[in-house]
């Protein structure tokens, strides 16, 4: 089946169909965009289906402000899962934004276990708090991932006992953190991204096609030949995300 693309936005490239394209040529046959900004969830919707893609829509911790009740209540569903959400510090500038960004956070971890549909998580600087708060009030049934892994390596078990799939990509890869993270991970945890077209490969926006460099600099870091990492991580990927194949 070949690899899957476990966290893009799709739907900010200039031609999605033509990156469709050259990804499949590349070897990656699947991709999972997810919706981080209210404004543009039609548009990941109708990418999303254009090519083919699994669609996750979620009001992201950027987005997040005093009105996100009324963001969440107007949240499609059901899709592919629930994400992007979670907590980000580094964009919270105080107290009351931290709650705000929490309150969203759990209302819609709650949406994703009643839809039984798995979460895309994201978080920076608050890996801890994120994690306690899916341990304390539960994960959806399917589970959830955990995209650019940034908790270092000594986080990387409890996320896995929490049931998560840890999510590398080209930003993570160029870390000593993320690399060593990504040595510690069970294979079976292990998915990969490219998170395009949001991080830079070479100079340019990262494209779903990159996933095979992907895989060509996690492969070796644990034993794994690229094609066998791309593939096995995306069948991983696949199960997650509830995929036939
Ligand atoms: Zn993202």
């Amino acid at each position: 089946m070949g690899g899957f693309d476990a966290h893009t936005h799709l739907d900010l490239m200039g031609e999605p169909a033509a990156a469709m394209a050259r990804a499949l040529a590349a070897g990656v046959s699947g991709v999972a965009i997810a919706g981080a900004d209210p404004v543009r969830w039609p548009e990941v919707l109708r990418v999303g289906a254009a090519v083919g893609a699994v669609v996750t829509l979620g009001l992201h911790p950027w987005f997040v402000d005093a009105g996100w009740e009324v963001a969440v209540a107007a949240l499609p569903r059901p899709t592919g899962g629930v994400g992007e959400i979670g907590l980000d510090w580094r964009r919270a500038g105080d107290d009351h934004v931290r709650a705000h960004q929490i309150a969203a956070f759990r209302a819609q971890l709650a949406l994703a276990r009643e839809a039984e549909v798995p979460v895309c998580l994201h978080l920076v600087g608050a890996v801890d708090e994120g994690l306690a708060i899916a341990a304390g009030d539960g994960l959806p049934r399917p589970g959830g991932l955990v995209h650019g892994w940034s908790g270092g390596p000594g986080r990387v078990a409890r996320a896995v006992g929490l049931g998560l799939h840890l999510s590398f990509g080209p930003r993570e890869l160029r870390t000593r953190a993320g690399r060593a993270s990504l040595r510690v991970s069970p294979p079976s945890r292990l998915l990969l991204e490219t998170d395009a077209p949001e991080v830079r490969v070479d100079g340019r926006a990262a494209e779903p096609a990159d996933l095979r460099r992907v895989a060509e600099a996690a492969g070796p870091l644990i034993g794994l030949a690229p094609e066998a990492l791309l593939r096995r991580a995306g069948d991983e990927a696949r199960r997650l995300f509830l995929v036939q194949s």
